[in-house]
């Protein structure tokens, strides 16, 4: 098994893609760390982790809080002993409005999660992984890291930063066993996307070479992939898995 005898943690996994890392870390053997904002999503999880026979516990933390941050990998050193494996997946979608339109307060919003979050992320998690002996860290970004997205000018400002910042940190520890990455995936089947109407959702899909949107698990394949020592000379880097999106 891939994550055998690893410890993992997965931010914003009571829902959607973290759900499904979560899931697919536990399958591969690690023991999980599932932690969200929202308690009742985040405990689901965990059912499903226990009721598959793997091992996993909840920490509610908000990314967007450095404390909860220290806390979170503070909460894997204590219960599992150990952090090799991180997924920095919270993230949220925020108000649809052009750059001269958009509230301040909106823009403060959606960086504190989608970016100021995956920061206060590593700044915990490498320091226990550095006790630990090693590990990988895998940033949720988008397709919207590479390329524009009207009206969600604050999305694809977080989500290109992710890119600088998983490529610093991916130098700082290439050579101390922490390997760093970020993942671009297109349009995916999630509650993120629940709110769309019909029409905006197959227009979604239609802008995919594939002529259809993603799935949770198919994401995850990739993160796995990444979190595991079978991508040991992968690190600092960006992978998209867009159903060919970004090659147009
Ligand atoms: P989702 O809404 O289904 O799940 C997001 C989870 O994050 C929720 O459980 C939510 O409670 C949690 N969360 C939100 N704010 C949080 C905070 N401050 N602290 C901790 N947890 C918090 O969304 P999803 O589609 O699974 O998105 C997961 C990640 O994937 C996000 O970073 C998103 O930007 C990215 N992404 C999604 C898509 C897509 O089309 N669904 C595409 C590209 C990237």
């Amino acid at each position: 098994m891939p994550l055998a005898n690893k410890v993992a943690l997965v931010t914003g996994a009571g829902s959607g893609i973290g759900r499904a890392v979560a899931l697919s870390y536990a399958e591969a053997g690690a023991r999980v760390v599932v932690s969200d904002i929202a308690e009742r999503g985040g405990n689901e999880t965990v059912e499903q982790i226990l009721s598959a026979g793997g091992d996993a516990l909840f920490v509610r933390a908000d990314t967007s809080l450095a404390d909860d941050n220290e806390a979170l990998a503070d909460a894997a050193m204590q219960n599992y002993g150990a952090l090799h494996v991180a997924c920095n997946n919270a993230g949220i979608g925020g108000a649809a409005a052009t750059v001269g339109e958009c509230a301040p307060q909106e823009w403060d919003r959606v960086i504190a999660v989608n970016l100021s979050g995956v920061f206060y992320g590593m700044r915990y998690q490498i320091p226990a992984m550095l006790k630990s002996g090693g590990g990988s860290i895998v940033n949720m970004a988008s397709i919207l890291a590479q390329v524009g997205f009207r009206e969600h000018a604050p999305y694809v400002a977080a989500k290109h930063g992710l890119i600088g910042l998983t490529r610093t940190a991916g130098l700082e520890y290439a050579s101390r066993g922490i390997r760093v990455n970020t993942v671009g995936p297109a349009f995916i089947r999630t509650p993120l996307l629940d709110d769309l109407p019909p029409r905006a959702f197959e227009a979604l899909a239609a802008l995919h070479p594939m002529g259809r949107i993603g799935e949770a698990n198919e994401v995850a394949e990739l993160v796995l992939w990444l979190s595991s020592d079978r991508a040991s000379f992968a690190t600092g880097a960006y992978y998209p898995v867009d159903g060919g999106y970004l090659a147009q």
